[in-house]
């Protein structure tokens, strides 16, 4: 279930990103615009962002693994790495960014509130998208109709933007969704309080490392068995390559990794299992 639902998730990006891409060049108006949440926000359309953080509260980050077509093309620009290495590129749990993202977020939120939109354009992940499909497709193709004249400013920007993407993306995956972007801290408020969650189930996890090695978000803490959901952006990646059904998408409260802290009462009913659980080691536990 879960590789299709991932099959799933990859190709509602992919429409994601190119929609609006077609769009731009080609001069429409995209309901994908709509859907962007510092965009709408921008635009005096708060209540997408209302939306936006009700989905969140339930399905977690869901938003940056669909609809955001800068989460698509860093996913796009990971993958052809790794295909263009002969080994592939694993990635390992690191520590969330918090100061920085609430230095972004706040730095973002100020100057919207002071009127300047400047800063807020340059962060929000639709209009540096939408700026590198201006500047790298339509323009050279004659179809700028947003832009009003070439400047060699927003071309910098875009090309930095590029760069920018290209090399965190390679390297480490969704990085700049966990500490610049302004909308995905926002949002990974809520997907820390989400009913849908990632979770380990300790007793099925036999500790191979799988999920980690495939998380772009780099949030999972195998040895505390612990999902950071506040950055898990809900690609199914990890559930999807799990071998032992341990790594789920669950609902309900988050249940902790380690079985001794789930409840006293259980802890004393199970006792011989506590004992063995991964609490104990963060040696591979062979079952
Ligand atoms: S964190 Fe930002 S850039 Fe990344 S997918 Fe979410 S909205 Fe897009
Ligand atoms: S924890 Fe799983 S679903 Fe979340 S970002 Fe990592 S691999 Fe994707
Ligand atoms: S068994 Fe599943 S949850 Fe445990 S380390 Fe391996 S892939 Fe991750």
């Amino acid at each position: 279930m879960y590789k299709s639902l991932r099959y799933v998730r990859v190709i509602v990006s992919l429409i994601a990103m190119g929609v609006p891409a077609w769009a731009l060049v080609a001069g429409y108006d995209s309901v994908f615009v709509r859907m962007q949440v510092l965009t709408s926000i921008m635009g005096g359309a708060a209540l997408c962002l209302v939306f936006w953080a009700a989905v969140t509260l339930i399905y977690g980050r869901i938003y940056c693994s669909t609809v955001c077509p800068m989460g698509a093309l860093m996913d796009c620009v990971a993958a052809v790495s790794r295909l263009l290495r002969r080994k592939n590129k694993n990635y390992f749990y690191c520590k969330p960014s918090r100061r920085t993202r609430a230095v972004f977020l706040a730095i973002t939120f100020v100057t919207l509130l002071s009127g300047s939109a400047l800063i807020p354009t340059l962060f929000d992940p639709y209009s540096a998208y939408a700026r590198m499909i201006e500047e790298f497709l339509a323009r050279p193709l004659g179809r700028a109709y947003y832009a009003t004249a070439y400047s060699i400013s927003t071309m910098a920007v875009a090309v930095l933007t590029a760069l920018g993407v290209i090399y965190f993306s390679m390297r480490r995956g969704r990085l700049i969704c966990n500490t610049v972007c302004p909308v995905g801290t926002l949002l990974g408020i809520g997907g820390r309080y989400s009913y849908f969650h990632m979770e380990i189930d300790p007793d099925r996890c036999i500790g191979c490392g799988e999920c980690v090695r495939v998380c772009k978000s780099e949030c999972i803490d195998l040895p505390k068995r612990c999902v950071d959901n506040s950055r898990c952006v809900i690609c199914f990646n990890c559930t999807a390559s799990c071998p032992s059904g341990a790594m789920n998408y669950k609902s309900g409260k988050y249940r902790l990794g380690m079985p001794m802290m789930q409840s006293i009462d259980e802890a004393r009913r199970r006792p011989a299992a506590n004992m063995d659980s991964p609490m104990q080691t963060d040696k591979p536990i062979n079952k």
